[in-house]
């Protein structure tokens, strides 16, 4: 069974999306290290979409996809 699952990333430049919480962009800034959560959401089991949050914006909206895993 496949679950939605949730890992952070830095924000790279180019970065275009919204953040699924705020709805503003989650844009890179040069010489600040800002992280984005990146969920990849399945509905049923079946994958639907991948979200973008800003860091804080993910905790702050409750952890609504698990606790993400840290990538390098
Ligand atoms: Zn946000």
């Amino acid at each position: 069974m496949l679950r939605s699952r949730a890992v952070v990333r830095a924000i790279e430049p180019g970065n275009s999306a919204l953040c699924a919480h705020c709805g503003a962009p989650v844009k890179f800034v040069a010489r600040a290290q800002l992280r984005q959560v990146i969920a990849n959401v399945y509905v049923d089991g079946t994958w639907d979409r991948v979200e973008h949050f800003h860091a804080d914006c993910y905790v702050e909206a409750g952890e609504p996809y698990g606790d993400p895993a840290e990538k390098a």
